[in-house]
C-alpha cells in the first residue's frame, strides 16, 4: 500500500504551531514510509479566508524545510488542491447522498435567512422545523431544491452509535443520538469542512489522517460520511494539544503562536523543527537532538503522546543555543544581517565571535553586543570595584602604557598586562576584574583582549579616561 498523507490548513492567517507539527509529523510519517504528503488547502469559509494566507503558508512551510509533493503551485495528479477549486466534486457528491436518502436539503425561508444575518445567529443550529425535511421525498426534495434557499444536512441516524479505532487513543464510540444533522452544504454552495474533507479524503486517496486531537469530535459525522458512500476508511491518528505552562491550551498571551514569529525572532529552522518533533513524540531512546534525516528514520507513530504536549520557551531556547553554536560565526552572522541589514556595518565577525557560543536566539545578538556602542554600568558592584584603591593604580597604570602604543590589539593588550603585573604586583581578579569593568561596564563576558582589540585604541582610552576623571 503506498501510503499518503496530508496536511489541510484553512488559510485564515498566520501558522499556527501546532499546523506546523501537523505537516511535520505527516511529513516524515510520509518519508519514512516512502510515501506521498499533500498539501490541500481548506479555503471553502469565505468568511474566514485571509488574503495572502496561502503564500505565506507556502513560504513558512518551505522555511522549514517541509516539503510536499502534491499540492498548489507544483500540482499533482489527484487536484485541484484547492477546495474552492472543487465545487462541482462536491456537488456530484451531495447528490448521490440525496438520492441515497443520506443527506437532505433543508429549506430556510427568506425571514429566517435574514434573522439569521441580522441576529448572527449560527446557520448550523437545527430547529424542529428543520427536522420535518428529513422526511419529504427525494423528488420533492430535488425539485425545491431548484429554486428554494436551502442548505444540505447529513441524516444522522437518531440513535446507535458508531466507532472507530484511533492509532494514539484507542478505541472511540460516540453516540449518534447526541449528534446533530450536520450542515455539508451551506446556501452559498460551499460544502462545510467536515463534507469536503471526507470527500477529498477519500478522492485523494488519503491512507492515514494524521491531525490535531481537536477534530476527534468530527469523528462520528466523518465516520458517518464514509459509511453512506461506502468507502474505505484511512487510519486516524489523532496528536495531542499543545499546552502552555499552566496547562491551558497554548495562547497567544502566554506564549507565540504563529511559527512567523519564532522566524523573526531568530530561530534557527534545525532547532525549531528538531523541538517540534518531541512535543508530543519521544524517540526511541533518550536521543533529544535529531536531524530531519534522523527524525524521518525515528518516527513512529506507537510513540505519539496521549496526554497534552507542554510548550516549553526554555528548552526550545536550549536548542536553539545548540544549533547556533554548530554554525560557523560567518553563517550567523550572514543570516543575522538577512533580517538586520541596517546593522551591516556596524556588527562584524569578530564581534559574533565573541557572543555566539552564548545566545539562544540570533535576536539576541543586538543586545548582547551592546556594550560595545554604548557604556554603562551593569550594577553598582562595578562602581565598587572601581573604587577600590588597588584598582585605580590598575587602571592608571592600564592607561599610561596604552597611551605609549600605536596600535591596540589583543597581543599588544596582553605584553602591556604582565608589565602592569610586574610592576605593580597585582595579579588575578584584582587586575583583572577592574580592566574588564572599565571597558565593558561588567563583570562578566568574553575574554578581554578579545574585546579591546574590538574596541580600538581610541574608545578604550575614552571608557578609562572618564572613569580615572570620574
Ligand atoms: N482545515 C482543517 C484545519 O484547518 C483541517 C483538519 C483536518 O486535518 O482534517 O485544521
Amino acid at each position: 500500500m503506498l501510503v499518503r498523507v496530508r496536511f489541510a490548513p484553512s488559510p485564515t492567517g498566520f501558522l499556527h504551531i501546532g499546523g506546523l507539527r501537523t505537516a511535520l509529523y505527516n511529513y516524515l510519517f510520509a518519508k519514512q514510509n516512502n510515501g506521498i504528503f499533500i498539501l490541500r488547502i481548506e479555503d471553502t469559509d469565505r468568511n474566514r479566508y485571509v488574503e495572502g494566507a496561502v503564500e505565506n503558508l507556502i513560504k513558512t512551510m518551505h522555511w522549514s524545510g517541509i516539503e510536499y509533493d502534491e499540492g498548489p503551485k507544483i500540482g499533482g495528479d489527484k487536484g485541484p488542491y484547492f477546495q474552492s477549486k472543487r465545487l462541482n466534486i462536491y456537488k456530484k457528491h451531495i447528490l448521490h447522498l440525496i438520492e441515497n436518502e443520506k443527506a437532505y436539503p433543508c429549506f430556510y425561508s427568506k425571514e429566517r435567512l435574514k434573522k439569521i444575518e441580522k441576529e448572527n445567529i449560527p446557520s448550523n443550529i437545527l430547529t424542529q422545523q428543520d427536522q420535518i425535511y428529513r422526511n419529504i421525498s427525494v423528488d420533492e426534495s430535488t425539485a425545491r431544491m431548484k429554486n428554494e434557499n436551502h442548505v444540505i444536512r447529513l441524516k444522522v441516524p437518531n440513535n446507535g452509535s458508531i466507532e472507530y479505532n484511533d492509532q494514539v487513543r484507542g478505541k472511540l464510540k460516540f453516540d449518534l443520538s447526541l449528534i446533530e444533522d450536520q450542515i455539508l452544504m451551506k446556501s452559498d454552495g460551499y460544502p462545510t469542512y467536515h463534507f469536503a474533507n471526507v470527500v477529498d479524503d477519500h478522492l485523494m486517496e488519503i491512507t492515514h489522517v494524521i491531525r490535531g486531537e481537536e477534530w476527534i469530535a468530527s469523528m462520528p459525522k466523518h465516520l458517518l460520511l464514509y459509511e453512506n458512500f461506502n468507502w474505505k476508511k484511512p487510519e486516524f491518528i489523532h496528536l495531542p494539544l499543545i499546552l502552555n505552562q499552566d496547562k491551558t491550551k497554548l495562547s497567544k498571551r502566554q506564549n507565540d503562536v504563529a511559527v512567523e514569529d519564532y522566524i523573526t525572532n531568530g530561530y534557527l529552522k534545525k532547532a525549531f523543527i528538531n523541538y517540534l518533533s518531541l512535543l508530543g513524540w519521544h524517540g526511541s531512546g533518550d536521543q533529544e537532538l535529531y536531524t530531519l534525516d534522523e527524525l524521518i528514520k525515528d518516527f513512529s507513530i506507537n510513540r505519539i503522546q496521549k496526554s497534552g504536549a507542554i510548550f516549553d520557551i526554555k528548552k526550545l531556547n536550549w536548542m536553539n543555543n545548540h544549533y547556533i553554536k554548530k554554525l560557523e560565526p560567518q553563517e550567523i552572522l550572514d543570516k543575522f544581517l538577512k533580517n538586520n541589514i541596517d546593522l551591516k556595518d556596524q556588527i562584524t565577525l569578530p564581534m559574533i565571535k565573541l557572543i555566539y557560543e552564548k545566545i539562544e536566539r540570533l535576536t539576541d545578538i543586538p543586545e548582547e553586543l551592546n556594550f560595545l556602542f554604548e557604556f554603562k554600568f551593569e550594577n553598582e558592584k562595578c562602581r565598587e570595584i572601581l573604587d577600590y584603591k588597588s584598582s585605580k593604580t590598575v587602571l592608571k597604570s592600564f592607561t599610561s602604557k596604552l597611551e605609549k602604543i600605536s596600535i591596540l590589539d589583543s597581543k599588544s593588550f596582553k605584553s602591556i598586562v604582565s608589565k602592569i603585573q610586574d610592576e605593580i604586583k597585582v595579579g588575578g581578579k584584582n587586575l583583572w576584574m577592574p580592566l574588564r569593568i572599565a571597558v565593558t561596564g561588567k563583570m562578566h563576558g568574553p575574554d578581554v583582549a578579545s574585546i579591546v582589540e574590538i574596541l580600538g585604541k581610541e574608545v578604550c582610552l575614552q571608557r578609562l579616561n572618564n572613569i580615572i576623571n570620574d
